[in-house]
């Protein structure tokens, strides 16, 4: 049979180039937008995905046009050996972009190893900067431990490092206005990422929301105008905004109040083997049975191939049709 080589294409003409793959559910802190406080019930390791599994599953959506990928969790540096799988996805032919999220608790001791494995791009989760707030978000002392795994990650020759930051009203206003300079200050790009309904304890409604519109506002208000960035790329998630005074930009995940799902060009591996065309999708295809069930790599990439087609034009939050996925963001992999 002659091998399929066209485009990972849905049925609105969305080419898919971008692979995020989630390597554990489990998580050392517990930001409440994301996690339980108590309780969570983890997926048994023996369901986890092996670093074997990922790597074969990774080298076929390359072979069908896929080139970024993204490591994520849960907490990617929770994941024994993190830097071996790191060096296996980075040394996959046609992979021009590879990236990790992470929560930035371990990052001081993993940043070198990580960075010896070929990674270069960081995005680290930083909502605030003070410690009492950090505190009351994810239910951990852990501030410092961030702050120094960034300053590691930064004086080891980390680039771009982005970090991201949940809006939530009423809570973070205090924390924007140092975030930003903080970013502007160490050359990091501060992105703003609007609460979204995927929270373990369906905490979220739109008043809970700080929208992008309105930390725009009070950054150019506070620091310096916010001007635009043309887009570079169409398909990137963030809007991105320089400030007049020449000093730093930031971004924003405006999937609320500006959804860029007709841009989506995104794919995504559960920890324990599912794939996803959405982060908001109710169905998702079994992988795992697939890749442990003897299946051979062209019925693994008909199966990819189905799932993209498949893909719905977007998530809705802004109907009333809105149905928030089973899965929390930490088992879905953000
Ligand atoms: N643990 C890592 C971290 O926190 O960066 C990686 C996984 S985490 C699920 C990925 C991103 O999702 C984080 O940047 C976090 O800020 C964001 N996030 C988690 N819950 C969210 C929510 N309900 N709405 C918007 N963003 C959320
Ligand atoms: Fe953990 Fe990241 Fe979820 Fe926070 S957002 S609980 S760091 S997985």
């Amino acid at each position: 049979m002659p091998v399929d080589t066209s485009p990972l294409i849905d049925s609105y003409g969305r080419i898919h180039t971008n692979l995020r793959i989630s390597v554990t559910d489990r998580c050392n802190i517990r930001c409440f937008y994301c996690m339980p406080e108590e309780g969570v019930k983890f997926v048994p390791r023996d369901e986890i995905l092996s670093f074997e599994e990922i790597e074969r599953f990774a080298r076929i959506a390359v072979s069908l046009g896929i080139d970024k990928l993204r490591v994520t969790g849960g907490e990617p540096l929770v994941r024994r050996d993190l830097p071996v799988l790191i060096r296996r996805l980075a040394a996959i032919p046609g992979i021009h972009d590879l990236a990790l999220t992470t929560n930035g608790v371990m990052l001081a001791e993993l940043a070198e190893p990580l960075y010896q494995a070929g990674l270069r791009r960081l995005n680290v989760h930083l909502d605030t900067l003070d410690r009492q707030r950090f505190r009351q978000i994810s239910r951990r002392d852990d501030l410092e431990k961030v702050l120094e795994g960034i300053a590691v990650a930064k004086r080891l020759g980390f680039g771009p490092i982005k970090l991201n930051a949940v809006a939530v009203k009423n809570l973070v206003e205090p924390d924007i206005v140092p975030l930003a300079r903080f970013g502007r200050e160490h050359g990091f790009e501060v992105r703003f990422i609007e609460f979204m309904p995927l929270d373990a304890q369906q905490l979220w409604d739109r008043g809970k929301v700080l929208l992008a519109g309105d930390i725009i506002d009070l950054l150019s208000r506070e620091i310096a105008p916010l001007i635009p960035i043309p887009d570079t790329d169409p398909r990137a998630p963030a809007l991105e905004y320089r400030f007049a005074d020449g000093v730093g930009q930031v971004g924003f995940i405006a999937s609320v109040s500006r959804p860029f799902c007709l841009n989506c060009n995104r794919l995504r591996l559960t920890a324990d083997g599912k794939l996803r065309n959405c982060l908001f999708a109710i169905e998702e295809d079994d992988v795992k049975r697939m890749l442990r069930g003897g299946a051979p790599d062209a019925e693994i990439a008909a199966l990819i191939r189905r799932n993209v087609a498949g893909k719905w034009e977007g998530h809705e939050i802004n109907t009333s049709r809105f149905v928030a996925p089973p899965r929390p963001m930490y088992s879905i992999g953000g």
